[in-house]
């Protein structure tokens, strides 16, 4: 299946292929033409997925055809529920449309200048991207004009809902024409997505991208930690020993990140946090650093890391746990970007036992533990629900598990013979047997 075949237009094709993409992903496949066929489309599709340009090819196509109505608002409106992640999707929107000399985007999020978002829409504007409550306070001066508009786009509905944008969602929902065509995308579709989506979409086409298998091609292990200075020296050494060339690290709190940037710093790392409550230039200014490769280790909240995109990170430490299961698949999927290999360890405390459990009845799946020699929590998690013990380990402590039955131990090779190419990966069973 080729983008052509799917009946994306010459000029976007060009683009596609300056930006190297050779054939499209799956959710590409599977929601591109239905999109072009005029359907509305719930979709269920992880962050990496490529499910960006699954409704931006669309709707780039779309705003080819002339339109026939007269004003200035916006033909596509896209709703993010982060600045980054709006940042992120204009910037695809300016790369797949680079042929289209006519298109003009904007983008309204807050932190920004208000007085230069306004010029932007004094004239005509094909594609907007936008977070709900910045949209809002322009649609309350009534600078915002949808009577031209074609497609609504909700990118990670979900996440909007779990951040109160239910109320702002539903009113610039209604300011919008009745013919216009919705594409829902969504890590879930279940319960208030659900709901929501039935209220919004008509006769929405259903493509549900099957959750990849341990997020395809990361990696990831599990290591328990008794106490908070333990979780330190268990990410001490996992910095020092992973050989990675970019990291995020999640922290549960702003004040968190901040204080384990600092001292990641001053044990010598360029070390930098990523929070939402730091001026959005200044937020700007780290990400950019980041992808310039001048920031090794990015520690930050969970908000604040959505939409980051940068394929060098080959590291994601969740040094707390997430606060919702949905949270663990968009941090892990902050590596392994197109295609590449990705390394994501999430650390516990051993009493965090259950909130471990619930991530892994969210994934369907176990997350492997492991152990590094000479860090090996004292306590063992409690036994899970249904009796059976983690990895089949039971009691063992690290040093009996050397001798069993070869069961993977932290950083062994999750995929037998799959010759992942995580140097990381490589060295675990070193450390194991170093001592
Ligand atoms: P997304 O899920 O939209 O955040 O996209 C994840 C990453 O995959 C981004 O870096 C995209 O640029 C990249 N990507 C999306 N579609 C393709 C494709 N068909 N071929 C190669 N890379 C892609």
């Amino acid at each position: 299946m080729t983008f052509s075949e799917l009946g994306v237009s010459p000029l976007i094709l060009r683009a596609l292929d300056e930006a190297g993409y050779t054939e499209p992903t799956q959710v590409q496949a599977e929601a591109i033409p239905a999109a072009l066929a005029g359907e509305d489309l719930l979709v269920s599709a992880q962050t990496g997925s490529g499910k960006t340009a699954a409704f931006l090819l669309p709707s780039l196509v779309k705003l080819a055809q002339r339109s026939a109505a007269s004003g200035k608002g916006p033909r596509v409106l896209v709703l993010t529920p982060t600045r980054e992640l709006a940042q992120q999707v204009e910037k695809n929107a300016t790369e797949y449309g680079t042929h289209l000399r006519w298109l003009r985007t904007v983008c309204l999020v807050g932190g920004a200048s208000f007085g230069y978002q306004v010029r932007a829409m004094a004239r005509p504007v094909d594609i907007m991207v936008a977070t709900p409550g910045r949209l809002m306070d322009h649609m309350r001066q009534g600078r915002v004009d949808f009577s031209r508009l074609e497609v609504l786009v909700l990118d990670e509905a979900d996440r909007m809902l779990d951040m109160g944008f239910i109320e702002d969602i539903e009113t610039i929902v209604r300011a919008t024409p009745e013919s216009r065509q919705t594409l829902m995308f969504s890590a879930t579709l279940d319960g208030v997505v659900g709901k929501l989506a039935a209220k919004l979409t008509r006769n929405a086409r259903r493509v549900e991208i099957a959750r990849a298998e341990s997020g395809g091609n990361i990696e990831e292990h599990l290591l328990y930690a008794d106490n908070t200075a333990h979780k330190d020296r268990l990410l001490d050494h996992v910095l020092r020993e992973a050989g990675f060339d970019q990291a995020v690290i999640f922290t549960a709190t702003k004040i968190g990140a901040e204080e384990l940037a600092d001292k990641l710093s001053d044990q010598g790392f360029s070390a930098a946090c990523l929070h939402g409550d730091m001026p959005q230039n200044w937020r700007n200014r780290t990400l950019n650093d980041l992808r310039r490769g001048r920031i090794k280790v990015l520690v930050a909240t969970d908000v604040a890391a959505r939409g980051i995109d940068v394929p060098t990170i080959d590291l994601v430490v969740n040094y707390d746990l997430p606060k919702q299961a949905e949270d663990y698949v968009h941090r892990i999927g902050r590596t392994g970007r197109a295609g590449r290999d990705g390394v994501a360890i999430t650390l516990s405390e051993t009493k965090e036992f259950h909130r471990v459990r619930r991530i892994e009845q969210y994934l369907k799946r176990r997350i492997t533990e492991g152990v590094i020699e000479g860090l090996e929590p004292t306590r063992r998690p409690q036994k899970s629900g249904n009796g059976q013990r983690r990895n089949g380990n039971g009691g063992n402590n690290g040093q009996r598990r050397q001798h069993g039955q070869g069961n993977s131990g932290y950083g062994g090779p999750r995929k037998s013979g799959s010759g992942s190419g995580s140097g990381y990966n490589k060295r675990a069973p070193r450390q194991q047997s170093a001592g």
